[in-house]
């Protein structure tokens, strides 16, 4: 498959239930429908969340906080409410910084349910599907408009942040700076859903070895280019086909892979500790032994047998 497809179907964004989700029960409903319509669910954790992942949930720029504000004062307008009577004053910056501080409050008041999506389009979809904001805007047939009723006008004035039980990332910079903030690398998973080959692989006028070969996944196909060119490489690549397919519970893949990284291996000298020196430190966030040879491959890969 062509590197810019493969890279809009890769497409993630992080999705986190506040604590009103989690408590009222609505994790298994929510993730339905993100599953029903395609996106694939590759990493998800119930976390109490602490202070610093709170904080380095959201913004820092001074932009985000005076658009937070601009935002609230707009809806304060629009129903004839003066923020000062609630702020105290009408500094769309000042105001930003209160909301901030209770969506802080907001998401300790119990634990959070945290994943990443993947699919074509995954940002904006999942926006979609969540609706506005503020639930009393938010249309019937959204998450926030099925399972949410507030609006700001009355959580500021009990000094709470509007509870609208879902967040989002609004765009790619946001997404790739939350799913750091929550997820380390190896907690994302590759595994591919049965679907995904009908939804975005299958052209209809397409030959079969075609569709075969587009069915292989960007780090197969660079594996397979690198036995041709540098077999001692592709080894370590074939170790980690074979890692990632173990944690996926790909057993038989698994054992394929591992005996391609030893048949590799056997083709080189493989007694000094230069010649077992690994050549990447890691691949797909998989972490590349110091040390690599046919007898490491056997070891990491157990209880498989190859
Ligand atoms: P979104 O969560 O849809 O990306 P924002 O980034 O504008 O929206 O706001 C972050 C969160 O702050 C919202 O999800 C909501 O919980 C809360 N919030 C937004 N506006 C207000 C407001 N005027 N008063 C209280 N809380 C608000």
């Amino acid at each position: 498959m062509e590197a810019k497809w493969q890279e809009m179907l890769n497409e993630k964004t992080l999705v986190l239930l506040k604590p009103d989700a989690v408590k009222r029960g609505l994790i298994g409903q929510i993730l339905q429908r993100f599953e029903q319509a395609g996106l694939k669910i590759v990493a998800g954790k119930m976390v109490a969340a602490t202070k610093d992942q709170i904080e380095g949930h959201f913004p820092k720029s001074e932009e985000w906080v005076r658009g937070m504000g601009s935002k609230t004062i707009e809806t304060y307008c629009e129903y004839c409410l003066d923020p000062i009577d609630i702020f105290g004053t009408d500094d769309p910056y000042l105001i930003g910084l209160r909301i901030k501080e209770w969506n802080c409050a907001y998401l300790s008041i119990g634990p959070v349910f945290i994943f990443v999506l993947q699919g074509i389009h995954a940002i904006d979809s999942v926006r979609k599907m969540i609706g506005n904001t503020l639930p009393y805007k938010a249309l019937p047939g959204t998450i926030r408009g099925d399972f949410s009723i507030n609006a700001p006008d009355l959580a500021n004035v009990v000094g709470s942040a509007c509870k609208n039980i879902i967040h989002a990332s609004g765009n790619a910079e946001e997404a790739a700076q939350e799913i750091n903030n929550w997820f380390s690398s190896s907690e994302i998973l590759i595994w591919e859903r049965i679907d995904e080959y009908l939804h975005f692989v299958q052209g209809e006028f397409t030959s079969t070895k075609k569709e075969e070969k587009e069915m292989k996944s960007p780090l197969q196909q660079k594996f397979e280019a690198l036995k041709t060119t540098d077999p001692r490489d592709a080894a370590e690549y074939a170790y980690v086909l074979a890692m990632i397919n173990k944690r996926n519970g790909s057993t038989d893949e698994a054992i394929r892979y591992g005996r391609e990284a030893i048949t590799l291996f056997d083709q080189f000298p493989m007694e000094t500790l230069e010649q077992c020196a690994a050549r990447n430190v890691t691949i797909e966030n998989i972490a590349i032994p110091d040390i690599i040879h046919q007898e490491v491959v056997r070891d990491r890969l157990k209880p498989l047998v190859l």
